[in-house]
């Protein structure tokens, strides 16, 4: 999987509803490990399997400032959301740009880790955007789905603008 690459929007791949993981094997660990390296090297807080054409419902997140907090989610399911934040988001499906995002301010969320052990995690802050942002990945919805019809077309101009430069 060293070929993988990280979608980028409008790749049609990130609309993708993920399968649940149903083998926590060898070869599930080593997606989670390749999503890892993925995502400290375009250092992101956050990668989901979907951005890099996996059909698997499976996250990684490190919201820590020195990125040494590595956290694996596999078949996560948010149970519980409380009160609401606005916080800045970016995307390394979208490179370049970032946005306010409005989500609950705490959530309960229960997951899998790479070796099938059950957990359940509440989470608030940055890592409770960032957890729903992912999740959101593995059901196909991307975050500029959650601004206003306006803020939407701004942002995917100036990504059109930004991908012209760079080709
Ligand atoms: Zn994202």
């Amino acid at each position: 999987m060293s070929e993988t690459k990280i979608l980028v929007y409008p790749h049609k791949g990130l609309r993708t509803v993920a399968a649940p993981v149903t083998e926590f094997d060898d070869a599930l660990r080593q997606k989670v490990k390749d999503l890892f390296a993925m995502m400290y090297k375009d250092e992101g807080c956050g990668l989901a399997a979907t951005q890099v054409g996996l059909s698997a419902r499976i996250f990684v997140m490190d919201v820590s400032p020195q990125q040494d907090q590595p956290r694996c989610f596999i078949n996560p399911e948010i149970i519980s959301k409380v009160g609401e934040s606005l916080s800045e988001e970016g995307c390394l499906s979208f490179p370049g740009v970032y946005a306010k995002v409005v989500r609950a301010k705490e959530i309960t969320v229960r997951y899998f880790d790479e070796f099938g052990q059950s957990h359940t995690l509440v989470a608030e802050g940055l890592a409770a955007h960032c957890i729903q942002h992912e999740a959101e990945h593995l059901d196909g919805i991307l975050y500029i789905d959650h601004l206003s019809k306006l803020k939407r077309m701004m942002l995917l101009k100036k990504i059109e603008k930004l991908q012209r430069a760079a080709s």
